[in-house]
């Protein structure tokens, strides 16, 4: 197909990325005309001579051949950063599907009026027992916020003033009223001078280890020798990663280059920005989340002008346009949380892959529990593998139980904790020591039934059933619904409609029972609702303010608490009934990190696992710490079903607002598929023989499943159909993409949307 016509975009500021006008490509610029080039075009009715960017070529026309006007000429000057940054978001649109402007979106930044920020600085203006003093009196009035900062300074003279914004949530108001009292003071300006004065000698530089010195001089030696590649560093928590990074990224830095460094949202804390911050000083910045849209901007900007060498943040940190990057750094490769949620669904993992090889960077994965993926491309050669093992210092790996809870059970043991566990969190009561309870299961899924009729509450809305919530109110997790709790079956009219309460709740209620005077913080996604309320929960268990922490998934994730010796995991293979291909990944990882929480200090930790399965091998090998093991069991059964990473996987996801409608289309693209394998197979004749039996072996070894309902099969009254493709080659999937795209765009949907997912995280 010959790709004669190209989208062109006049107008990329920013703020609204315009709809592309399309053009002709004339014969004699063909090949020069390719995404991310910039071209002139006459543009409007007078036929004004415009500059623009080419963001898509095609080889066919919605307008009317002689409608359509030609390029004039191509910039000759070479891709500009912003032609890069479009190639990346072609590139995006290619290889997970959605639309160039949705592409564009996710890679440009959000321009908007703004100020300059401002540079600030915090410096302390008290010292020693005054200091003391003062951090006592906030805590005595319930100053929390006022807390944070002071207990900050004891440790730092000088803090830049957006850290303590940001990682501490402390309101402008509130620095203001301690400059008043005379605690602190705060300056504008000199933040760029001399950005983050830490008490001088305060970081405490290490000598890399033999292993972390053999990293480092590799991934800067083929990065010298023109031949940057891709290295998975595994080692884990503890093991001295983050001095690698440091170390890896202060070479390139030295080289002129800037670095990119990824971390999960979840796992970016004060205390990692801040060693950052005392290498590499006011040259690093943040992305996140809790920034405002100028705020990011003007960190881009900054990143542009060069007065940036290293970016932290989470996925979208990843599009920072840096003029000369060096390395891309992904920590906790495995976390989920790498994978974008909405179109298009790229994961951060492959699309820093192919950023660096646009800028000829290195990219370096690091996990405690790397991702079965990557795990299997270093194995293939694909990256460079490099072990590391044991903790560094005194802190070793904790002793793990497992308690069969069948055992128990049968023992007539009916409580939530097993004897052993009921006796170590007892004894770490009686030392003064900290424990955290982990229920592997996200938030409170206690249901309501009727037990005279089995009914189960559900949404109106949504598949789903109620959760019940204290105050007697039912509430879907998935659109926020809610209810008063009946008084009365509402199909029989029984009254015993009862909830099966299961979750953080009911152990925090359980461990209040069994030993009375405990003090328990409860996180879940009931208590996190909001930014702050998460970090307020983490610093009250780091302040010591309570015993026990109980939560799901989100306290096994990142942070360090010194003081906890004890970790129990409730119900560890609740995650393994899931219907899903990375179910065991999944909760070896969780297994693994939960486990690792156990003992970070000089006290050695201790892990309870609970489970019904305790013979499984994601339970098995996790309380062994053993992954190898438990990747040779995973990579066996992903070979033998054919799912990532032994093959590809595109997840197609209809949603429709009428359910005979989605089940349709679902159908119809099913079809189109099946009758695309039989068209190729027979127009493969007319090539040679040799591409002809190729094409037939790609389309054989096709394996399409379902269509089907998705397992929740509505969510906000939008119905949801779903079918996988799988293939081992990845392109061949793109091929497919492509032509349902071709197939739905004809259609022209209105109450209908697709959505595709390639290797999905979770099954729908
Ligand atoms: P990870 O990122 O793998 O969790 P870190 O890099 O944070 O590991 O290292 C864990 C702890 O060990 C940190 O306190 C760090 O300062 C210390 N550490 C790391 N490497 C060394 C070293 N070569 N010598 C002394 N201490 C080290
Ligand atoms: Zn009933
Ligand atoms: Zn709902």
């Amino acid at each position: 197909m010959v790709k004669q016509y190209a989208d062109v975009i006049i107008d990329i500021s920013h703020d609204k990325v315009d709809r592309p006008f399309q053009y002709r490509i004339p014969p004699e610029l063909a090949g020069e005309v390719y995404p991310g080039v910039r071209v002139h075009v006459p543009f409007g009715k007078g036929n004004l001579d415009k500059a623009g960017y080419v963001v898509d070529i095609s080889g066919h026309t919605d307008y009317p051949e002689e409608k359509i006007k030609s390029i004039t000429a191509v910039d000759g000057k070479g891709i500009t950063a912003q032609g890069s940054q479009i190639q990346v978001a072609y590139w995006l649109k290619r290889q997970y599907g959605s639309t160039m402007i949705a592409a564009l979106k996710t890679v440009l930044p959000v321009k908007q009026k703004l100020k300059q920020l401002e540079h600030r600085k915090v410096t302390r203006c008290m010292e020693g027992e005054a200091l003391l003093e003062a951090l006592r009196q906030c805590e005595k009035k319930h100053q929390t916020a006022k807390a944070r900062v002071l207990q900050a300074l004891m440790t730092d003279e000088v803090l830049p003033y957006e850290l303590i914004r940001q990682k501490l949530n402390v309101a402008p108001a509130t620095l203001a009223a301690l400059e008043k009292q005379g605690c602190l003071k705060i300056e504008a300006e000199a933040y760029y001078r001399n950005p983050v004065k830490c008490a001088p000698g305060e970081e405490k530089r290490v000598i890399p280890s033999r292993t972390q010195q053999e990293i480092i001089e590799n991934v800067i030696g083929d990065y010298r020798a023109g031949k940057p590649g891709t290295y998975l560093v595994h080692g884990v928590t503890g093991s001295g990663k983050t001095e690698v990074y440091l170390g890896i990224i202060e070479q390139m830095i030295r080289m002129g280059k800037q670095a990119i460094m990824l971390i999960p949202e979840i796992a970016l804390t004060y205390q990692t920005l801040l060693r950052f911050y005392r290498r590499f000083g006011d040259r690093v910045s943040v992305i996140n989340s809790s920034l405002s849209q100028g705020e990011k901007y003007d960190q881009i900007r900054r990143a542009k002008a060069r007065e940036l060498d290293v970016i932290i943040g989470p996925r979208s940190a990843l599009f920072t346009p840096f003029p000369d990057l060096g390395v891309i750094i992904v920590d906790e490769e495995h976390e989920s949380s790498y994978k974008s949620e909405s179109m298009p669904k790229y994961h951060a993992r492959e699309t820093a892959v192919q950023i660096a090889s646009m800028h000829r960077a290195s990219v370096v994965l690091g996990s405690a529990t790397p991702s079965t993926e990557a795990y299997y491309r270093a194995k293939k050669g694909e990256y460079k593998l490099f072990e590391m093992t044991g903790r560094h210092g005194a802190s070793r790996l904790p002793r793990v139980y497992t308690i069969d809870l069948r055992e128990e059970l049968k023992q007539g043991n009916r409580s939530v904790f097993s004897r052993k566990l009921r006796e170590l969190i007892g004894r770490r009561l009686q030392a003064g020591e900290q424990s955290m309870l982990f229920l592997n299961r996200r938030g409170y899924a206690g249901f309501v039934s009727c037990r005279a009729c089995g009914h189960v509450m559900k949404c109106p809305h949504c598949d789903v059933s109620l959760s019940e919530h204290r105050g007697n109110m039912l509430l879907c997790h998935y659109c926020g619904y809610e209810e008063q709790r009946a008084a009365s079956c509402p199909v029989c009219g029984s009254k015993y409609l009862l909830g099966f309460k299961a979750g953080t709740e009911q152990i925090e209620e359980a461990l209040y029972k069994e030993f009375p005077g405990v003090r328990v913080l409860r996180m879940d996604a009931d208590t996190t609702k909001s930014k702050e309320s998460y970090e307020k929960i983490l610093s009250a268990f780091a302040d010591k303010r309570a015993d026990i922490l109980v939560g799901t998934q989100m306290i096994v994730k990142g942070h360090d608490f010194p003081d906890v010796t004890l970790v129990g995991v409730l119900a560890a293979d609740l995650s393994l009934n899931q219907n899903d291909y990375r179910a065991g990944e999944r909760t070896f990882q969780l297994l693994t990190q939960a486990a690792g929480r156990a003992g970070r200090g000089d006290k050695p930790g201790e892990v309870v696992i609970q489970t019904y399965q305790p013979e499984h091998y994601s339970i098995v090998h996790a309380a062994m710490q053993d992954y190898q093991g438990f990747y040779e069991e995973e990579i066996t059964y992903r070979e033998l079903m054919q799912y990532p990473p032994a093959a590809h996987m595109l997840a197609v996801l209809i949603t429709s607002r009428q359910q005979e409608q989605g089940e349709a289309l679902s159908r119809e693209m099913a079809a189109v598929i099946d009758a695309r394998m039989r068209a190729d197979g027979e127009s493969a004749g007319e090539d040679t023989a040799e591409t002809k039996a190729e094409t037939e072996k790609a389309w054989q070894r096709l394996q399409v499943i379902g269509p089907a309902e998705a397992s929740i099969s509505k969510i906000n009254d939008q119905y949801r159909h779903v079918f996988y493709i799988k293939h081992p080659d990845y392109q061949v999937l793109v091929r497919i993409k492509d032509i349902l795209e071709h197939f739905c765009k004809e259609k022209e949907l209105k109450n209908q949307t697709v959505q595709y997912d390639f290797d999905p995280m979770n099954t729908y």
